[in-house]
């Protein structure tokens, strides 16, 4: 057991958790930047590139049904078992996450306590008028045309409800998180190499706020040089003994 983190734990009242792809590799799904993560194997596909491109658009799609054949049949691992445990106990206030996996609603996390910064990819939506499909649905019309369906409201593109590269933000979301932010004394952010910006600004917002930062990664992330507590170990053997799992 980490004794620091578990002391650091027991002494803040407001604690959130911030987490990223590292969370969820321990359920079988690939990070971005870890050797053999999603990177090294292919360059992700812009925003920009997906509306001007129909064939970017397939290859947006071919690749999102290929990963989803492992992500529809991942569990959650001890680490998001873990953290449903602690918001449970009262002790973590909100779960910000840039994951698109809905790992942490499958651990029980209830809905409200969860932030998703980057969307959510068990389904999509119509760009344009925001209009819900589920991923059946689009598969179906994939496979059988080989072509994108198009919204049958408004005949806009319709994409997986994540947040690309070059895409806007969520504005309830970033607030939201924001909010969280501040108001928390403790921040634990989780599996995340604090790369990708404006996410990897809460631990920052959190810190100068005057909470607690600890950064909990298998290698150096970019912040650790401002964080109270550097923890380079596996996510879900260091999470389970905190929350008593185990
Ligand atoms: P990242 O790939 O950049 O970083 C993951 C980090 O987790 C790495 O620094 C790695 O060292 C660490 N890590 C991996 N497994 C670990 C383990 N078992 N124990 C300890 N540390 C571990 O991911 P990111 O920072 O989340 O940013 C990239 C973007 O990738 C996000 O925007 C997210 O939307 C997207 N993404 C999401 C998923 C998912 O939903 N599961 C998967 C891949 C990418
Ligand atoms: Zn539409």
């Amino acid at each position: 057991m980490n004794s620091e983190l578990k002391r650091m734990i027991d002494e803040a009242s407001r604690v959130v958790v911030f987490t990223g792809a590292g969370i969820s590799t321990e359920s079988g799904i690939p990070d971005f930047r870890s050797p053999g993560g999603l990177w090294t194997k292919m360059a992700p596909i812009d925003f920009n590139d997906f509306l001007r491109s129909a064939a970017l658009r397939r290859e947006a799609w071919r690749r999102k049904f290929e990963i989803d054949k492992t992500v529809q049949q991942a569990d959650p691992n001890k680490g998001h078992m873990a953290i449903a445990k602690l918001v449970d106990m009262g002790i973590v206030a909100h779960v910000i996450t840039q994951n698109i996996d809905n790992l942490h609603q499958n651990s029980g996390v209830p809905p409200e306590k969860i932030i998703e910064l980057h969307g959510n990819g068990t389904y999509a939506r119509c760009l344009d008028c925001g209009e819900r499909y589920e991923l059946e649905e689009v598969r179906a019309i994939f496979d059988e045309t080989g072509e994108c369906p198009e919204c049958r409201a408004c005949g806009g593109f319709i994409k997986s409800a994540t947040v690309s590269f070059g895409q806007a933000m969520p504005e309830r979301e970033m607030r939201r998180a924001e909010e969280a932010t501040l108001a928390c004394d403790l921040f634990v952010a989780i599996g995340s190499s604090l790369q990708v910006f404006p996410a990897a600004g809460f631990p920052i917002i959190a810190k100068r706020n005057g909470a607690r930062l600890v950064i909990l990664n298998r290698e150096p992330t970019d912040l650790d040089s401002i964080a109270d507590l550097v923890i380079h170990d596996e996510i879900g053997p260091t999470l389970a003994p905190i929350a008593m799992l185990n």
